[in-house]
This record gives C-alpha cells, structure tokens and sequence, in this order.
C-alpha cells in the first residue's frame, strides 16, 4: 500500500490525538475535512462532498468551508452535538519550508462555545462533570462564557438527574466508571438535548485534579476555596478545569473562584416537578411566553435575565435569606422613582459577565470594548442610587461594585467611538493615545505635506533654487541637486547616488522622514493591534473587580424586575412562618390571570397546616380550575420562597423543602414508557422521597388504568399521605373519583373542597370559587359538549351514563371508608396492647448477630446496584442500632 502524502499524514495524526472530534483542518482559505468527517459534515451541512489526492490509489473524500465563513458552520455542528477541533497553519504557506506547520489552536465544544450567536444571553451554557465513584457522586459545573465555576456532591441517582435537570447543561463529561454505575442518563439526554461524553480515566487522577485547581488560581492550599468538604467533587472540579485548559488552549482568567454548594441550600424541586410547574418553559411548546419566567422577566441586562433564571430553579429553604431578599423587592417598590431611575441606567449595560470573558479569551474585538466602555459609563450612576437604599443586600452591592472609573477612561482614551470589526486593520486607536500612533497616522496624511515643507526650507536655506525631494522604489527619498547649484550642497548632506546632470543627497531629517512615511500605513496598522492588545490585556487583569460588579448590577436588576412585576400585578409581601401553615387569602395565578389579560381571573384562598388541614381532596367539574388552583398554590410559595411577592391578597407560607407536582397525562414514548408508567414512576417518587415538609400536588392519581385499578391506587395514596406516621406531607390532592370525598372524617387532616360551578338547564356556567365539601359530578358531558363533540355522540353518552350508573361504585367507596374506621378503631386499640407488649418484651426480644449474619449471607450482591448495596449497608447499620 502506497504511503499517505506527508500532508494527510500530518492530518491523520492530528485526527487521532482528536478522535471524538471533527477536524476542521486549515489549507489555504479554506478548513477542510476529510475521510468519515467528510461523510458526516457534507450530510449535516449540505455540503459537496470532494475528493483529495493522498497518496493511495482512492482520493480521499473531503470537504470544506471557507475560512471567513467557518464559525456559522462550527456552530451548527456543535449545536447538533458535535465537538469541532480547529487545526490552524501556524506559518505563512507562502515562507514555509516543507509542509506547513499546522496546531490545533482550539476544540470547540457545546459546552464551551464563546459564539454569542450560538449563546442564548438569557441562559447559562454550563458545561457538567460527572466523577462517579460509586456511593458519592462528585459534580462540577461552569459556565465557560460567564466564569461561573461549582462545585458539589449528590448521593444517588435521583440527585443526580434532578440537578441536571436544573442546570439544563448543553454538554456533560463523565468518568469512564459512570458508565459502568448503571445510571442511564440517554433519556434525560436526549429530553435536554445535552450531548455526552466520557473522558479518559487521568483527567479524573486526585493529584492532577488538585494540582490544576491550585495552579489556576495561584494557590497554595485548596482552603481558601472552602471545597475541603466536597473530595469528590474537587475531583469533578479538577477534571473539568483539565477539560477547558485541553479544548480552549486560552487564557481563562475569567474563572475566578470555584463556588461550593449544597443541594441542601435550596427548596428542592424534582424534573417532572419542574416541567409541569412551567417554570421557564411551557410544558407542550416549550416557550417561554406562558411559563413563569415570562411573567417575572422584566430584567434590563442579559446578566439579569440569566441570574433570575436560575433563582427561580432554585428557591431558598432559609428564612433570613428569604427575607433579605424580600426587603430588597419592598424597598425598591417604596422607592419607585430611584427604581425607575436605576432601570434606566442599566438599559444600555451590555453582558458585561461574557464581554469579560471574550476579553479575557482574548477575542473580544475594539467593538467589544466600546460597548463595554457604554456599560461602565452607568456604573457610578447606579452605584449613587443603591448607595441611598437600606437593605443589607443592598448595602453589600454597594459594596461589591466598583464604577471602574480607571477602566471606563481607558478605552475612552484608546479606542475611537466606532471602531471597525477587524483588528488588523487600524482605524481603532484615538488620537493622543500614543504619540508613535500619532506621528504615524500624521505620516500617512500628512507626509507629502511635510516633504513639500523641507523641500522648501533647504532650498531657502541652501539658496539651491531648483532644489527638489524626490522618490524611486530603490533610493527612497532623496534631494536631487542639479550640477550648476552643487558647490551650495553643505557638508552634512550625504550623497546617495551621482548622474551626469545631477547629484542625490539624504540627510538625518530626511532620512526620519522616509521611515516614518514608508510603510507608515502598515507600522501604524501593527502598532494599533498592539495597543489595542494592551489595552485589552490590561482589562484582563481587572477581572475580579469587573466580575464583582457585574453580578451586583445582575442582582439589581433581578430585584429591579421583581418590584416591578409586584406592582403592576397587585402582588402581597409574603409573611414567612416556621410553623408549617400556608394561608394564602385570594391568591391566584400569575401565568393564567396574566394570559387573560383582564381581570377576569377568580382569586381564590388556600389554607394547609400540619393538624386538621393537611390534605384537600379537591373534586370539581372537568374545566372548573382545579388544576389552576392547586398550581397556583404551588408557584405562590415558589415565589415566596424565592425573594418574590406573590399574586394574592395576602399570604402567609411556610418554608417548604420540597415540591412534588404530579399533573395531567404525559407519555414518555422516547424513554419506553406509557402514560400510566410515567404517572406511577412519578407516584412513586414522589411517595418515596417526600417529607413531612414538602408540599405535594397531586392532579388524578390514577386515571390511567381501570376505574376500579384507579380508585384504589388514589385512595391508598391519600391514605398513605394521610398517615403523620408514614408521611404527613402538605397536599392538594385533584381527583374525578368522587368516592375519595368520603375520606374526610374518615382520615385525620383530611378536608374536602370543590370548584363550584351552576348548572344552566342542559349547560353548566363555571364560577372557578373554591369551596368548602365534595363535588358529586364531572359534567363530564358538559365540558364535552363545550368542545365541539358531535351532538350524536353527546347523546348517546347522556343515555350511556344513566344505563352505567355509578351508584355501585360509590356504595362500595362507602362500604371502604366505614369498614376503614372501623380498622382504624381496632388499630388504635392494638397499638395500646401492642406497646405495653413492647415493653415487656424488649429485655428479650434482640436482634442476634446471626440474624444479621444471616441477612448479609442472603444478599444476592451479583444482582446489586451500588445504591441497592448502600441502602442494605444502611438498613443493616439501623437494625444494629435499633436492637434492644
Ligand atoms: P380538568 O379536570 O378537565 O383537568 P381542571 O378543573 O383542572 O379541568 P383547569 O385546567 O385548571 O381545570 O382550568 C381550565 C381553564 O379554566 C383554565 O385554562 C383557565 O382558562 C380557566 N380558569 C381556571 N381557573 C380559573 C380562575 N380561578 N379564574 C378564571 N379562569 C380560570
């Protein structure tokens, strides 16, 4: 077989030092590719596929972009998943010696493109590392164009997706033993549209992880960082800080600190939860304009966009903090004319978080830098305004923010107000900022203006009438002296060159001249880059103070959008209790009152308290609000829990730690599942992880499956919910089955509430009033009616309906909740024997080391996950505790 060309085997070295790339390798004007990359980017782009010469008998199949127009193609295929390795000519092809010297200069990832037309600004693009080790799961996140670097630790699974789910990465890179943990992360996947890779086993070593985290942010001892509790994830942190470093090959001196958090820290709020809440999207479109975010985003900056984005994916559990941020909303809602103010100051702030980063990159252009100068021109402005406000949160952007004076009169002074794109170019630099600039530009406009002057002056000087500057590609510039006048030539001229008519002379003047004049244009166009590289640099190294700033004007501006939202919605300060009630007094919906754009929207009350009030079983027509109603109750405490006031007359809500929602019908085809699996999976995630704490919204448990099948899944649910003993959770609970209504009485805490509607003749008139009692009817074939269903088929149901009466159905619901007391009777009576039983058993009654024993010999640990094998080890660990 014939040897490849020395150029492909240059390209496929390359290729294999990037092999889960795309090589976009530099020739000419042109980034080829070539073999299998070819076949794929000629299909993704559309593009003609071509062949190359390469020594062997076939050609090798390519093809190409060209290079100006290169980053609109990168970012399609990064956008479908792809990572794109961009190998550069390091040498001018036209002085190379042999082949031309190519690197791979940058790999452009999903997770780490700087492109702002592939960024959406309201959004982070976070790139997340997964360290699995097996009982601990260490994860590390960044947002590559922002600097935002974290770091944490989950213990299972569900952690794991539900923290994926709410930082909705567009890349994830994962250890090589994660893929051997079981956890299938395809669904989520592909639900986000996250692309995945694994990474090689030294990317994850301790010692490499540590020693890069040290080395970026000059340090000594990882400490100061306040990571020591987290080993696993410093390892995620260290391998993802590896990645960036291996793919950007750039300065990132915009990733300043490296965050620790706890999941702990904030209302947790599992995926399903998440999409059906509609938190930033709506659940079928996936659009924004619907979602909650829609209604709260009045942020000025992208900065702004993006923090509130992520405070609503993560509403507070801690009462203070609550607070202060509540105060912060108040006071710019009594101050209405500072807010006003500051909003309009912040209108022409740019995203000054990714302009740092393409500066620190250094690939932010002259145009990047004025409008970071229009940005900063605000700051002292704004700083004046929150200077005056109270409230501590207030107070401590006050003092996180700098009004970067120094650097706003930097570029001021350096860079012309409208630059060109390109850099290499001139044209960026004003006058007055360097006097070598300067001379050089004058040269270029005002040099033959200044041969005219010497010309003039020598002749005066030297009486040489005829005395002439001239110029020829070989000499330069010269003063050409006839012979009749060249006995008047002084002695400091040198001559250059002798004719027979005449003589050509230089002098020192004449010769600075000709240097500053010839290849001014290219001099000047040099020395602007440079200049411009300085100032760029030096903006660089202003990057904590820049950083600082930036994420305070983010935080006014979150909180600038908050108030607004508050009051031109007639939203209450929420009151924060500790003593497990919520008592919401005409609350209503922000996302629905808003789409009806009236006031037409029903506000209605919810009350739960951890004694009497602590299920509503919510009956009520098809249509009448219930799902509104309970999502409502849902998003206010959200809100509340968020910093936010909130849509109702007042409210008063307790910390919640958890919110479960269960909403609707969903089919999850892509990840194999039916209606009624995704509705039990739910179910039973939510039944497992719940606490006492949580708040749970549950609509039509159970209505996937047979009447009966159904009844009784709900009715054991709410029964277990119920239970204080086996969960006690805050519930709003939706059903059709009218039967649960007889639950109230019957269960301690439970209540029943409908949504009253009136019946009009055949017709039913919707009123949305929550009230107090069970409702007996669907008007089921009302609502259908309402829709549109062919009268036949309304018909043929009315008569259907009264063949199939219910009636059995509710006799034996009855027969169920009266034989339920009488359990629950008994049960309360057994309980008395059964603890004085206890007590006389438990000197006898222990737990032997050969039962434990035995257990442990009975595991079947080839079939065990290791999770399976921590929650034995941990029921094991309690048995051996709990014995008497
Ligand atoms: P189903 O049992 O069929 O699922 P539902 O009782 O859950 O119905 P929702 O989906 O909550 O009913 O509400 C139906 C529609 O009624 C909403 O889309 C909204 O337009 C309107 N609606 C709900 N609540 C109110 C309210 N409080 N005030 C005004 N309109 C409301």
């Amino acid at each position: 077989m014939a040897e490849y060309s020395p150029m492909m085997q240059h390209y496929l070295a390359t290729k294999k030092q990037y092999n889960d790339c795309i090589l976009f390798y530099r020739l000419g004007d042109f980034y080829e590719m070539f073999f299998d990359d070819a076949i794929t980017v000629s299909k993704e782009l559309e593009l003609t596929l071509t062949g190359k010469d390469c020594g062997q008998e076939e050609r090798a199949p390519m093809c190409g972009v060209p290079f100006h127009a290169a980053e609109t193609y990168i970012n399609r295929l990064v956008s479908n998943g792809h990572k794109v390795a961009i190998c550069e000519q390091m040498e001018d092809p036209k002085l190379a010696k042999g082949i031309v010297k190519r690197e791979v200069i940058k790999v452009v990832t999903p997770g780490t493109n700087l492109n702002a037309q592939a960024l959406d600004e309201t959004k982070n693009n976070y790139l997340f590392c997964i360290y699995y080790q097996g009982d601990v799961i260490g994860v590390s996140i960044c947002d590559f164009s922002t600097g935002d670097y974290f770091v944490t630790e989950l213990k299972s699974e569900n952690e794991l997706i539900d923290e994926i789910n709410k930082f909705v990465p567009s890349e994830i890179i994962v250890n090589e033993y994660f893929a051997m943990s079981g956890i299938d992360l395809t669904a989520v996947n592909e639900k986000l549209n996250i692309s995945m890779s694994t990474l090689e086993n030294w990317y994850f070593d301790e010692d490499s992880s540590i020693k890069k985290l040290l080395s970026h942010f000059k340090i000594s001892a990882l400490d100061g960082l306040g990571v020591k509790d987290y080993p696993t994830g410093i390892i995620a942190a260290g391998a993802l800080l590896t990645y960036l470093y291996e793919t950007q090959k750039s300065d990132m001196s915009h990733i300043i600190t490296l965050t620790p958090y706890t999941t702990g820290k904030y209302m947790l709020i599992d995926s399903s939860s998440r999409r059906n809440l509609e938190l930033v999207e709506t659940l079928r479109e996936k659009q924004k304009r619907g979602s909650l975010i829609w209604v709260l985003d009045k942020t000025k900056t992208a900065m702004g966009a993006r923090a509130l984005r992520s405070m609503i994916e993560q509403p507070l559990i801690n009462k203070d903090e609550i607070i202060n941020r509540q105060n912060v909303v108040e006071e710019l809602c009594n101050n209405q004319i500072d807010r006003e103010e500051l909003r309009e100051y912040m209108n022409p702030i740019y995203d000054l978080e990714r302009l740092m980063t393409k500066i620190s990159c250094k690939s932010a252009n002259p145009r990047d830098l004025i409008a970071f100068r229009n940005s900063l021109e605000m700051l002292p402005y704004i700083k004046q305004i929150i200077g005056n406000f109270k409230s501590n949160l207030f107070k401590k952007y006050y003092e996180d923010m700098d009004d970067l004076r120094d650097i706003y009169n930097l570029i001021l002074s350096a860079i012309v107000e409208e630059p060109p794109i390109s850099m290499r170019e001139g044209g960026m630099i004003k006058d007055g900022f360097s006097a070598e600039a300067d001379e050089l530009r004058r040269a270029k406009t005002e040099g033959k203006e200044w041969l005219a002057q010497l010309e003039e002056r020598e002749r005066n000087n030297t009486g040489i009438k005829n005395l002439k500057v001239k110029y020829n590609k070989v000499f330069g510039y010269y003063l050409e002296v006839t012979n009749s006048f060249k006995s008047m030539v002084p002695d400091s001229w040198v001559r250059k060159q002798t004719l027979t008519n005449s003589e050509r002379y230089t002098t020192d003047e004449l010769k600075h001249l000709e240097d500053v004049i010839l290849g001014a244009e290219d001099k000047l166009n040099s020395l602007e880059y440079d200049l411009f590289s300085q100032v760029r640099e030096h903006i660089a190294t202003q990057v904590v103070r820049i950083q600082s700033t930036a994420k305070a004007i983010a935080m006014i501006d979150v909180f600038a959008s908050l108030s607004v939202v508050a009051m031109q919605n007639n939203y209450v300060k929420p009151k924060i209790n500790e003593k497990g009630v919520i008592d919401i007094k005409g609350g209503r919906h922000p996302v629905v009152e808003k789409m009806m754009n009236n006031d037409m929207f029903i506000a209605n009350d919810t009350y739960l308290d951890n004694a009497s009030d602590r299920v509503s079983i919510i009956t009520g027509p098809n249509m009448a609000g219930k799902s509104t109603y309970m999502r409502q109750t849902a998003l206010i405490v959200l809100l509340a829990q968020t910093g936010s006031f909130v849509p109702a007359d007042s409210a008063n809500i307790c910390i919640v730690d958890r919110i479960f929602t269960r909403v609707g019908a969903s089919d999850d085809l892509a990840s194999g599942q039916s209606t009624f699996m995704v509705e039990m999976t739910e179910v039973a995630n939510i039944l497992r992880n719940a606490t006492p704490k949580s708040l749970l919204i549950l609509d039509e448990i159970g209505r996937g499956t047979s009447t009966f099948d159904g009844l009784s899944i709900a009715w054991a649910v709410v029964e277990h919910i119920a239970n204080t003993k086996l969960l006690g959770a805050k519930t709003l609970f939706a059903t059709h089955y009218h039967e649960l209504t007889e639950l109230e009485g019957t269960l301690d805490g439970v209540n029943n509430y409908c949504i009253a509607v009136k019946e009009k003749g055949d017709d039913i008139v919707f009123l949305r009033k929550i009230i107090k009692g069970g409702a007996d009817k669907s008007y089921g074939i009302q609502v259908a009616k309402l829709a549109g269903v062919p009268d036949v088929v309304i018909e043929r149901a009315k008569e259907l309906v009264t063949e199939l009466s219910d009636a059995d159905i509710s006799q034996k619901a009855k027969d169920i909740a009266q034989y339920s007391q009488k359990l629950d009777k008994l049960n309360k009576e057994y309980r008395k024997v059964d603890e004085l039983e206890v007590k006389q058993m438990s000197l006898f009654d222990t737990v032997s080391d050969n039962d434990i024993v035995a257990d442990i010999k009975n595991l079947d640990i080839g079939h065990m996950t290791p999770i399976d094998a921590l929650n034995t080890l941990y029921k094991l660990q309690e048995k051996i505790n709990n014995r008497w």
